[in-house]
C-alpha cells in the first residue's frame, strides 16, 4: 500500500484558532499513526481577505503548536492557471455558465418566487439555491453582457453535470456526519444547486481548487471540520467529472465556545495568538480542545 498523505489546509484570512489548532494536530496524528505524510495547503484564493501577513502569522502559529509539515506547503494563489484551465474544460463541456445576478437580484427574485407559493430550496449551510434563470441566456446575450463589463460568476450548471454523471457518487466517512452519518454515505450534489467555480475576487472557488489540489497533492486521508461534511457531495461530483480520485474523509467534531457556537476568526479569545500572549503553553492548549 502507498504510504498516506493527509494534508491541513487553512485559509489566511484571519487569525488561528483552537478549532484550527484541534485539526492540525489531529492530523498530524492521525500521520504519525498510519506512518502517513502532513501537508500544508494555504487556501488563499479570496484575494481580498487573505494577505500574505496573515499566512506568515498563521504559519507561525502552526510551528509553535509543534505541527511539521513533510513538504514546502503550497500556496492555491500560485495555482491559478491551473483551476482556470480545469474550468475552462469543463465549459467545454457545457457544464458552466456565466451568472449575472447580484445579491440583491437573488433576494428580490426569490421574494417574489415565494410571493407566489414557492417555497424555494436552501443548501445544506442554510442558504438559498440560486435562482439559474440566466442558464438560459443565449451566447449572444451572454457575450454582450459580458463585453457590457457586467459582473459575474461562473457556475456549474448541477442540472448538465448530474446528466451527465449519473453514477450514485459516495465516500467513506470515518469519523461522522452532523446526524451520526458513518461508512458509507451517498452523494447529494444537487443540494448545493448552481455552485460557484470561479468570481471576480475569487478566481476558483473552495470547491474546485480543494478537488484539484487534493489530487496533485495525492491526498489519501481528509481530515477536517464536521462543518463540511455536505461540502464532501460536491467534492465528489467534480473529482467524478475531472476524473480524479476520492480520498477517505474524516469529519472530525467542531470545537465550540461556551454558547455552543463555531469559533470564529473574528473572536479574538479563542485565537492561538492571544492565548499564546496571555502566557497559554502548548500544554494547556492540548488540554482545552481535549487532545493532551
Ligand atoms: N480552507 C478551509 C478552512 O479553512 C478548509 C478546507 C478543507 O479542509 O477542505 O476552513
Amino acid at each position: 500500500m502507498s504510504q498516506p498523505v493527509f494534508r491541513f489546509a487553512p485559509s489566511p484570512n484571519g487569525r488561528l484558532h483552537l478549532g484550527h489548532a484541534f485539526s492540525a494536530l489531529l492530523n498530524q496524528q492521525m500521520a504519525q499513526e498510519l506512518e502517513g505524510k502532513l501537508l500544508i495547503r494555504i487556501e488563499d484564493t479570496d484575494l481580498i481577505r487573505c494577505t500574505p501577513v496573515l499566512e506568515q502569522r498563521m504559519l507561525e502559529d502552526l510551528e509553535w503548536l509543534g505541527i511539521k509539515w513533510d513538504e514546502t506547503p503550497i500556496r492555491q494563489s500560485d495555482n491559478i492557471a491551473t483551476y482556470e484551465t480545469i474550468i475552462d474544460g469543463l465549459s467545454d463541456e457545457g457544464l458552466v455558465y456565466p451568472a449575472f445576478m447580484s445579491r440583491s437580484q437573488i433576494k428580490a427574485a426569490i421574494a417574489r418566487e415565494e410571493e407566489n407559493g414557492v417555497k424555494w430550496p436552501t443548501d445544506p449551510d442554510g442558504s438559498p439555491l440560486y435562482p439559474h434563470y440566466d442558464r438560459k441566456l443565449s451566447a449572444d446575450e451572454r457575450q454582450s453582457r459580458i463585453e457590457n463589463g457586467d459582473a459575474y460568476a461562473l457556475r456549474l450548471d448541477m442540472e448538465k453535470a448530474l446528466q451527465l454523471n449519473d453514477a450514485e457518487l459516495y465516500w467513506i466517512e470515518n469519523c461522522e456526519g452532523p446526524n451520526a452519518e458513518f461508512g458509507e454515505i451517498t452523494a447529494n450534489p444537487a443540494a448545493w444547486g448552481d455552485i460557484i467555480l470561479s468570481r471576480k475576487d475569487a478566481p476558483a472557488s473552495y470547491h474546485l481548487a480543494c478537488v484539484t489540489d487534493d489530487a496533485m497533492q495525492g491526498i489519501t486521508h481528509v481530515v477536517r471540520g464536521r462543518d463540511l461534511f455536505w461540502s464532501t457531495s460536491v467534492h465528489l461530483l467534480l473529482q467524478q467529472l475531472l476524473g480524479l480520485p476520492t480520498p477517505q474523509y474524516h469529519h472530525h467534531d467542531l470545537i465550540l465556545d461556551e454558547n455552543n457556537n463555531k469559533l470564529s476568526k473574528s473572536n479574538n479569545d479563542t485565537s492561538i495568538a492571544q492565548l499564546r500572549a496571555t502566557g497559554a503553553t502548548v500544554t494547556d492548549i492540548k488540554k482545552m480542545i481535549g487532545l493532551a
